[in-house]
């Protein structure tokens, strides 16, 4: 199976900028830079995506986004942050490598867009949570 662009980074045969390391981790600028500082984490093992890593090692990831979040704030003096996962094609996860963007706000007119629109008519929401929680 051919390595993804993130394993590939991982194994240093591609470059980016990387602004933390461990053993387990690693954090790097994303190359479109949708704000200025976006980020991201991921393991350096493969998985797939947020939702098929085991908890320990997401726990870890999620640590060093937050660490990072906050990096953000104090060094580059962003207003707000964005930690954001997509989980498969449907969802916009162009790389099939777990990662978690980190990504600084500085004013509401800058490239990223997220917009939660009003779509609960017509939804039978007591019906809806006991679908959900019966796969919990
Ligand atoms: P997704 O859409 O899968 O959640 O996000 C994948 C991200 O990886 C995109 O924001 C994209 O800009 C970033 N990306 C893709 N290829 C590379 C690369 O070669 N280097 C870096 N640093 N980021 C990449």
């Amino acid at each position: 199976m051919e390595k993804d662009v993130f394993c590939k980074i991982v194994d240093g045969e591609i470059p980016a900028h990387i602004v933390y390391e461990d053993d387990e981790i690693m954090a790097f600028l994303d190359i479109s830079q949708v704000t200025k500082g976006h980020t991201l984490v991921i393991p350096k093992k493969h998985y797939d995506n947020f939702l098929s890593v085991p908890k320990e090692l997401m726990h870890k990831v999620m640590d060093v986004a937050q660490r990072i979040g906050q990096a953000q704030i104090t060094s580059l003096h962003a207003n707000g942050v964005n930690i954001l996962t997509n989980c498969y094609e449907a969802a916009g996860q162009t790389v099939k490598h777990f990662h978690v963007h980190v990504i600084p706000r500085f004013d509401a007119n800058d490239a990223l867009k997220i917009e939660f629109k009003e779509n609960a008519a017509g939804i039978n929401l007591p019906a809806l949570k006991d679908e959900i929680k019966k796969s919990l």
